[in-house]
């Protein structure tokens, strides 16, 4: 006994049994055997022997991942609310943070850009600063 796989015109595999290779071919040129998934007739050989599959899919390289990872749509979501909840200050944003830390500017929250040296500093003041994980600094 012969065990193959089988492949339908529809790509639907499966696996039969015969007594020869013999029997198989004879079988399928009087079309008696048929598809189990869809009934089909059209059935031949499949490629997909294990030896072979293995082999194929080495070569198939995964197309590059182009959908946006976990981390880049939360960063994403996480920027939507700061923009929704937040005042923009641009580069104001060390003077702003400033002004509202000592109840010179109303309070609110804010977001904007900041150099290094600014954000140092107004941490160095006791200012709560959270650096937002997308890049929207100051150049200088
Ligand atoms: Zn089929």
């Amino acid at each position: 006994m012969i065990k193959y796989k089988l492949q339908c015109k529809n790509l639907h595999h499966f696996e039969s049994w015969f007594r020869t290779s013999d029997d198989y071919e004879k079988l399928n040129r009087e079309k008696m055997l048929s598809c189990e998934i869809c009934g089909s007739k059209s059935i031949s050989k499949s490629l997909m022997s294990p030896s072979v599959s293995s082999k194929e899919k080495k070569r198939i390289k995964k197309p590059l991942e182009t959908t946006p990872t976990k981390a880049q749509k939360l960063i994403k979501e996480l920027r939507k609310e700061v923009e929704k909840n937040c005042e923009y200050v641009g580069d104001n944003f060390e003077k702003e943070a400033r002004a509202i830390y000592f109840g010179d500017s109303p309070e609110r929250s804010i977001y904007g850009k900041t150099t290094v040296k600014e954000a140092k500093s107004l941490y160095e003041d006791g200012i709560p600063v959270t650096p937002l994980p997308w890049d929207d600094r100051k150049t200088n």
